[in-house]
């Protein structure tokens, strides 16, 4: 089960201190969506993911970590935009905004990018996840790929995820194909197939790991 507590953090940008919400622990039962997504009881942490000071609207993981730049930003135009964007869930708006300031810094965002596409699906915000998905492909290709993922081939077969949910089915097949020339590993192969199969069907729903091979999910 999933275990919380409350902690006291103070806002690295105004100073302030406020109580949030950290997850003590977790599990994880079942397969990840292709593009990673945790299966519950892990997924449904997402609210805890991200802070949101209430005092100045700072948004990160972490919000006393000394972060450059993210004083000048926080106050920026564009952010004040984004954190009250109505047409986004919240949630998303927060990630978002982490993803402006990530941008904004010289590091690598993609994933806060898909993480709030994930709260819009979990909000069947439809336009808004196709705008997350897109904005998390354009910082994955700004960024030269994920960092976190040096699995061959695992790097596209989330691009892959992100261009067919979002609707780009002609470069799915483009992207599968250059990816399956570097032999990645089997379940890689597997995952970059099944995502050209969807494609060729117009799919854009979530799917499974395990859908592609039952009880084989990578680590
Ligand atoms: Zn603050």
């Amino acid at each position: 089960m999933t275990t919380l507590f409350e902690e006291k953090e103070t806002c690295f940008v105004c100073g302030k201190t406020h109580k949030y919400t950290e997850i003590g622990s977790t599990n994880q039962f079942g397969s990840p969506d292709l593009d990673t997504r945790p299966p519950e009881m892990a997924r449904s942490t997402i609210d805890c993911w991200i802070r949101c000071c209430p005092y100045c609207g700072y948004c990160a993981p972490a919000l006393s970590k000394d972060s450059p730049q993210a004083k000048s930003i926080v106050k920026s135009e564009e952010y004040r935009q984004q954190l009250d964007n109505k047409a986004y869930p919240k949630l998303a708006n927060h990630f978002l905004c982490w993803a402006m300031i990530q941008e904004a810094t010289g590091d690598y965002s993609g994933w806060a990018a898909v993480h709030a596409a994930w709260a819009c699906d979990d909000h069947n915000a439809q336009e808004a996840s196709r705008l997350c998905r897109l904005k998390a492909i354009q910082l994955f290709q700004e960024a030269n790929g994920a960092s976190n993922m040096s699995q061959t081939g695992a790097q596209e077969a989330l691009m892959a995820d992100l261009l067919r949910r979002s609707g780009q089915f002609d470069q799915v097949e483009s992207v599968c194909q250059e990816s399956l020339k570097q032999n990645p590993e089997k379940i890689i192969q597997q995952i970059l197939t099944f995502q050209m199969t969807l494609a060729r069907q117009q799919d854009k729903e979530c799917h499974r790991i395990d859908e592609v091979e039952p009880g084989s999910a990578p680590d």
